[in-house]
C-alpha cells in the first residue's frame, strides 16, 4: 500500500505544527479502522504493515525514569517499553509517533512525563543532562511525538489502559 503516513515537508522544519500532527493522526486512525484494530498494539502492527517494515514491541528493564526507547535497525524498528509501566499506551503511542514522523536521532534515552515522585525527582536531577540531549530538532521531535500520542489517545478512545474503541473508529470513518 502506498499511503503516506506523515505530512509532507518533513525536512528542514523548525516550527511546531498541529496541522502536521493532525494529519499523521488522521492517517493512523484510517489505517487502524482499515485493519480493524482493537488495541494500540494492533494499531502499531497496522502502521508496520503499511510501511512494510516490522515494528516489534518488547518489554525490558530500563533505567530509572526511562519509560520507553526506540531502536532502529535496517530491517525493523523496536519499541522497548519499561516493565510495569503505569501508562503503557501513552508511552507506546509516543514511540509510535517518533516512528510515524520518521524522526531522526539517536535511539537515546526516552523519558515521558508521567508517574511517580521518584521519577520527577530523577528528572529534576537529570535536567542539565537532558537539556544537552534535547536541543534543537530533538525538542521539536519530542513535542511532535507527545502531541501525536495525546491526539491519538483522544481519537482512539484510549484511556487508562483500555483498548481502542472501535465505535469511535467507525464513527470517524463514517464522517470521512
Ligand atoms: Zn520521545
Amino acid at each position: 500500500m502506498a499511503r503516506s503516513l506523515a505530512a509532507p515537508g518533513s525536512g528542514g522544519r523548525s516550527a511546531r505544527s498541529f496541522r502536521r500532527v493532525t494529519s499523521a493522526v488522521d492517517a493512523v486512525c484510517a489505517l487502524a479502522a482499515d485493519a480493524e484494530a482493537t488495541t494500540l498494539d494492533d494499531v502499531v502492527a497496522a502502521v508496520a504493515a503499511v510501511r512494510d517494515k516490522p515494528i516489534e514491541i518488547v518489554s525490558a528493564q530500563l533505567g530509572p525514569g526511562v519509560c520507553g526507547q526506540r531502536r532502529h535497525y535496517p530491517d525493523r524498528d523496536v519499541i522497548v517499553l519499561a516493565n510495569r509501566l503505569p501508562f503503557r499506551n501513552h508511552t507506546l503511542a509516543h514511540e509510535l509517533g517518533h516512528i510515524v514522523f520518521n524522526h531522526a536521532g539517536a535511539p537515546a534515552r526516552e523519558v515521558t512525563l508521567e508517574a511517580s515522585d521518584d521519577l520527577i525527582a530523577y528528572m529534576l536531577s537529570q535536567r542539565g543532562f537532558a537539556k544537552v540531549v534535547d536541543d534543537g530538532a530533538d525538542e521539536l521531535a519530542e513535542w511532535e511525538a507527545e502531541t501525536f500520542a495525546g491526539m491519538l489517545a483522544l481519537r482512539l478512545g484510549i484511556y487508562g489502559g483500555r483498548g481502542v474503541s472501535i465505535a469511535v473508529l467507525r464513527f470517524d470513518e463514517a464522517l470521512g
